[in-house]
């Protein structure tokens, strides 16, 4: 394989991991084709996230950071009590110098885009409207089959099919469907002339009955994102026509004895974001022959610590990294598994303690149940090295 020419993968999925893989594969010698089951239009998901420096060191081999901050908020976050006094703060300044990046907030649809067109503009065909629904492996080669009947054929196949993936359910049909944990992360956009100047932090408050977040962007516009425990899991369908205005009218509710600017947020919001939260089981393989699963297809995270999406980029340097210097695939995928899973394991434990203590409604465990102060707080900074610097210092070595 070393040296050969005329490889081809396929790679399903153009989410975080699908476009910056197959970039990295083509400069490894890949004819990379992407396969994405949305229309182009239909790939703007409304959700923001924060990105920590291990994700942004690898975007920025990649993206000028500074291109995306054009729309952003920062990462750091001022916590207030419910009389609006500063209690504790959370800075991201000391970042920059000790890993190389400093965290922020931005649009999952600005990265996805970005990404998007620097494959395209890398010659890299990334084909729309293409559902993956099955796969069959013959004579030393992986075809894939599509919703529309089309197939594609190629040496590798990489799912980067996301939390629900179908590359996985084909793999592994035996393993057990995602669970979901009762919780929906919410949050949304809204303008108002009040709240129009660009905060420098995200400013989370412990209201009477729950906590309520939110920053100003460098636009203008307000990103809020809050919890909602619902027993019964959304239908698909439920989720655009019912629950946005359930969350809206329940939010409402839990912050109307607090600062009224909440409720006057969440009232105006013009886009409201709902993402049911799910455990993914643990997979024993990631792989099988020439297939393998790559981000939160292969080890689905709970977004309680912000991990997923830069998990998910770790995972394509170091499967890039290996498929560059190793002769057969399935071991490749392998010692692929055997280098992420340890990592990426701790860390999904911290998200899942992390979900857990936000699960309770009690009103006073409410005051743990904030996206991150139970998992920074109780830690040390220093102890987030192992998550914040992977790579970091390697790189810093050999420049
Ligand atoms: C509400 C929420 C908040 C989050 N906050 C953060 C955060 O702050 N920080 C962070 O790092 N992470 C966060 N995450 C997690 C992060 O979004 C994911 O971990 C990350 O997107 C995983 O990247 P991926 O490439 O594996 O999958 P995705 O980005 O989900 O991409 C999967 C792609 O595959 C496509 N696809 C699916 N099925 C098929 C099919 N059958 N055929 C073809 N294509 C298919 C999908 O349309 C999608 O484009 C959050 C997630 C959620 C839901």
């Amino acid at each position: 394989m070393k040296g050969s020419t005329n490889k081809k993968a396929i790679i399903i999925g153009a989410g975080v991991a699908g476009p910056i893989l197959a970039l990295q594969l083509k400069k490894i010698g890949f004819e990379c084709e992407i396969f994405e089951s949305r229309s182009e239009e239909n790939t703007k998901e409304g959700a923001f996230l924060g990105f920590t420096p291990n994700g942004l060191n690898i975007l920025k081999d990649f993206i000028d950071l500074d291109e995306l901050k054009k729309d952003y908020t920062p990462g750091s976050i001022k916590f207030f009590n419910s009389k609006g006094n500063q209690i504790a703060e959370l800075g991201t300044d000391y970042q920059k110098e000790k890993y190389g990046a400093e965290t922020f907030q931005l649009k999952r649809a600005s990265l996805n885009k970005s990404a998007r067109k620097l494959a395209t503009d890398a010659n890299i065909k990334i084909w729309y409207n293409k559902k993956f629904i099955k796969y069959k492996e013959t004579n030393g080669q992986v075809t894939a089959l599509f919703a529309d009947d089309s197939v594609a054929t190629a040496d590798i196949m990489i799912g980067c099919d996301g939390m629900f993936s179908e590359v996985r359910k084909q793999l592994f049909p035996e393993i057990s469907a995602i669970r979901y944990t009762k919780l929906i992360s919410t949050g949304g956009y809204a303008k108002l002339p009040e709240l129009s100047k660009p905060t420098d932090s995200i400013r989370m408050t412990f209201g009477k009955r729950g906590f309520f977040a939110y920053s100003v962007s460098n636009n203008g516009e307000i990103w809020w994102f809050n919890n909602y425990c619902r027993e019964l899991q959304p239908k698909p369908h439920e989720i655009e026509k019912i629950l946005k205005i359930e969350i809206q009218n329940y939010l409402t509710d839990v912050h109307k004895e607090d600062n009224p600017l909440f409720s006057e947020i969440i009232k105006n919001s013009y886009d409201i974001i709902a993402y049911p939260i799910y455990d993914v089981p643990k997979l024993e393989h990631w792989y099988k022959g020439r297939v393998c699963l790559i981000g939160d297809a292969a080890h689905g995270i709970s977004p309680h610590i912000g991990q997923g999406a830069s998990l998910a980029l770790e995972d394509t340097v170091v499967i890039a990294s290996l498929l560059k210097s190793q002769d057969d695939y399935e071991t490749t995928f392998q010692n692929f598994q055997t280098e992420r899973q340890v990592r990426v394991e701790k860390i999904i434990k911290s998200a899942r303690k992390v979900g857990d203590t936000k699960a309770k409604t009690n009103p006073i465990a409410a005051w743990f149940r904030d996206r991150m102060l139970g998992f920074f707080i109780r830690k040390q900074i220093q102890q987030l090295d192992w998550i914040y610097g992977w790579l970091y210092s390697d790189k810093e070595q050999n420049h």
